[in-house]
């Protein structure tokens, strides 16, 4: 029989009936290409056998034995009423009894004086106190002993295929490699300085070293096929960028002295040189024929408002018109608020909200439709259809994480390729940003303003809470506010405030003579704003809530954050609940109150966070400790899954295999990025998606 080809159907390999072959094609792999890129998941070293003399210092430990069968026997345990099938094992320096449950077809395999390869953990038998091995991998030495003394490659279990034949399988698959061609053109191979696809996956099968650096997914032949995963994927996104946005946009942006110096008019303070860097990203952006669109993120506090607001003066200025987007209606009330400050009747501004009376609702739509309206604040009440812009030029996004691509299109549809910016708040690390957003361009405000407060973060446990309760009570009496932040799920359908107003109730009591309030999400517009205002106001002491103050809310004069049970909390959202306090002059702190029950490396997630100041910081852990799609909330997230690739892991080559994408398509135009970028999806050893 000739070889198998990458494209021979699994069926055709020796050890694959029809059985098998549909059990591995429920599997995603139906032919040779599927099953060179089913890699293992982890090896074991087999090359070094322990004496058995040393068993006693490796308990519960996985080694490699080579010796010799002296007696085997099926049995009937007497305890368990099992089959078992025991053999005395010995190398010459000892004996041990190795022991199988429930195969007693072992009988017909393994007899005296077998010369075996054994592979199993010893442990101490609780019956006779001696040590053994049970159901150890084995492998007779004078057969074709392919495996003994190598690096042996473990695969996920595909149904009931034992990894023995797994692995018999995977030897002809390999045998494919020769014609395996390599999608990836010598030029960009070179520039990338990836190794050959053939080599790489051989390297990962059949490994002949387990450097550290092969562990860490970090060898040559590693680097090649993530890279290459990535770069596709990059690629992809750089070409439908690219063949998209032909569409360019009609108006001309310039900035003048006089918009300058009315921009120096309007600034309350001078900018800090991450805000300046990112002010010329984005006016460039403006400037340019393509559409922006732009990610701006930078940490709780950093500024970013204020660069949005110059950003939208100069498209005002320029005769066009500006929507800023929020996510809840508290939000869209301060961002109206401040912005009503700062501009000073330079702009006219209007709010757009779902609880608009209808009388409000035709102010606005006529407002927009005639141009009267220069720059709008709003929720999604601004995306209706209809509301319609004289010349919507610009749409700025805040909190991008509760914005998608559906909206997007509906921002697109409003105007004349508006250009967009989406402000996050919540930092998302530049990896997971760039897997996810590949197409936008990103800017960092990565510098806090001057003479910021350091938040002193403290976790507690209930035990404390006495003494915390009674520093907050004396923090009020010297002026203070507080936040008490419970663990309500907001998004859910069927809310239960109970341990809210539990929380109240007992904050009333705990707090006798101090004005408490509650604030959730499933108050009205009107009864939220309210709250926050009087709050704002210095007329509520305490505001016990849900995290609908995660997001956004400035209230200077708030200088504690007390969060229950903060072990339901990620990480990320206790850092946007820590930034809503240390906005003022006063000392602020971040009390993190831990349950009673809370598990031991919760509670070190929470330590962890004590000592960490840093969103990105913070960020990269969240991420880290609970994978991509947890960490931005859901599962349609749009965060794609890579086969191979690593978002949190492997970070470093998500940024290279973009910029190797941004400059393939530079240089040799978007048609040959969309052919090579077929190419690699089409003959990858990847292809197969889940
Ligand atoms: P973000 O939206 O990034 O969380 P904001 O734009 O709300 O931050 O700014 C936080 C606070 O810092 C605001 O009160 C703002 O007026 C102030 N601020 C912003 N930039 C500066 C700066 N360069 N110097 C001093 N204060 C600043
Ligand atoms: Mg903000």
């Amino acid at each position: 029989m000739p070889p198998p080809t990458p494209d021979t159907p699994l069926q055709f390999l020796k050890g694959v009936g029809e059985g098998r072959a549909a059990l591995l094609a429920e599997n995603g792999l139906a032919t040779v290409r599927d099953l060179l890129g089913f890699f293992p998941f982890r090896y074991e070293d087999r090359r070094h056998p322990t004496p058995i003399a040393e068993l006693g210092h490796y308990l519960d430990q996985p080694v490699l034995l080579r010796g010799r069968v002296v007696s085997a026997a099926a049995k009937v345990s007497p305890v368990k009423r099992m089959k078992i099938f025991e053999a005395l094992f010995d190398d010459g320096t000892g004996t041990v009894m190795l022991v199988w449950f429930n195969q007693g077809f072992l009988a017909d395999q393994i007899k005296r004086n077998d010369r075996l390869a054994i592979y199993g953990a010893p442990r101490l038998s609780s019956q006779k106190g001696r040590l053994q091995i049970e159901s150890p991998d084995w492998e007779k030495i004078d057969e074709e002993s392919e495996h003994e003394g190598s690096i042996v490659p473990i695969y996920s279990k595909i149904g009931n295929i034992p990894p023995k034949a797994m692995r018999r399988i995977m030897v002809q698959a390999l045998e494919a490699l020769p014609s395996l061609s390599d999608p990836m053109p010598a030029d960009v191979r070179e520039h990338l300085g990836l190794a050959g696809l053939a080599e790489s996956i051989a390297a990962i099968h059949r490994p002949a070293e387990l450097t550290p650096e092969f562990l860490r997914y970090r060898s040559p032949a590693h680097l090649r096929v993530v890279m290459q995963e990535f770069f596709t994927f990059q690629l992809t996104l750089r070409v439908r960028r690219a063949t998209e946005d032909v569409k360019k946009k009609s108006r001309a942006i310039t900035i003048d002295d006089a918009l300058r110096a009315e921009v120096k008019r309007i600034l309350p303070f001078k900018l800090t040189g991450a805000q300046k860097r990112v002010l010329r990203e984005i006016a460039d952006d403006l400037r340019a024929s393509r559409p922006m669109y732009r990610l701006l993120q930078g940490d709780v506090g950093s500024g970013k408002t204020i660069v949005a607001l110059i950003a939208a003066m100069i498209m005002i200025r320029n005769g066009h018109q500006v929507a800023l987007l929020a996510p809840t209606e508290i939000l869209v009330e301060q961002h109206f608020q401040r912005i009503g400050q700062l501009l000073d009747g330079a702009v006219v501004v209007a709010r757009a909200s779902g609880s608009m009376t209808a009388g409000e609702r035709r102010t606005l739509i006529a407002g927009l439709r005639e141009g009267y309206i220069q720059l709008v604040v709003g929720t999604h009440a601004i995306l209706e259809e209809k509301i319609a812009f004289k010349s919507l030029g610009l749409a700025i996004v805040d909190e991008q994480h509760r914005f998608g691509v559906e909206q997007r299109q509906r921002l697109f549809a409003k105007g004349d390729t508006p250009d967009i910016l989406v402000m996050t708040a919540t930092p998302i690390p530049r990896s997971l940003a760039l897997a996810m957003y590949g197409d936008l361009e990103l800017s960092v405000i990565d510098e806090l303003p001057p003479g910021r407060q350091q938040i002193r973060t403290a976790v507690r446990s209930p035990a404390e809470a006495e003494r915390v309760y009674r520093f907050i009570d004396d923090e009020l009496s010297s002026g203070a506010q507080a936040y008490i932040v419970y663990p309500i799920i907001e998004e859910s359908e069927k809310l239960n405030l109970k341990p809210l107003t539990l929380g109240f109730e007992s904050t009333v009591k705990r707090f006798p003579g101090r004005r408490i309030a509650m604030l959730h999400g499933r108050m009205t517009p009107g009864d939220k704003e309210a709250t926050m205002a009087r709050f704002k106001n210095g007329e509520i002491d305490i505001l016990v809530a849900t995290t609908v103050i995660e997001v956004g809310i400035d209230v200077p004069n708030a200088s504690i954050m007390l969060i229950i049970d903060a072990e339901r909390f990620g990480l990320s959202q206790l850092h946007q609940l820590r930034g809503r306090v240390g906005r003022g002059e006063r000392k602020s702190y971040c009390i993190l109150m831990h349950g009673t029950k809370v598990a031991p490396d919760s509670a070190d997630r929470l330590r962890t966070f004590e000592k960490t100041r840093d969103g990105f910081e913070v960020a990269e852990k969240d991420l880290e400790l609970r994978g991509p799609g947890e960490f931005l909330g859901t599962r349609q997230s749009g965060v794609p899954r890579f086969r191979f690739g690593n978002i949190v892991r492997d970070h470093d080559l998500m940024e290279k295999a973009r910029d190797a994408a941004i400059e393939l398509v530079e240089r040799e135009g978007a048609q040959r990025g969309d052919e090579l970028a077929r190419r690699l999806l089409g003959t990858a050893v990847e292809a197969t998606r889940d």
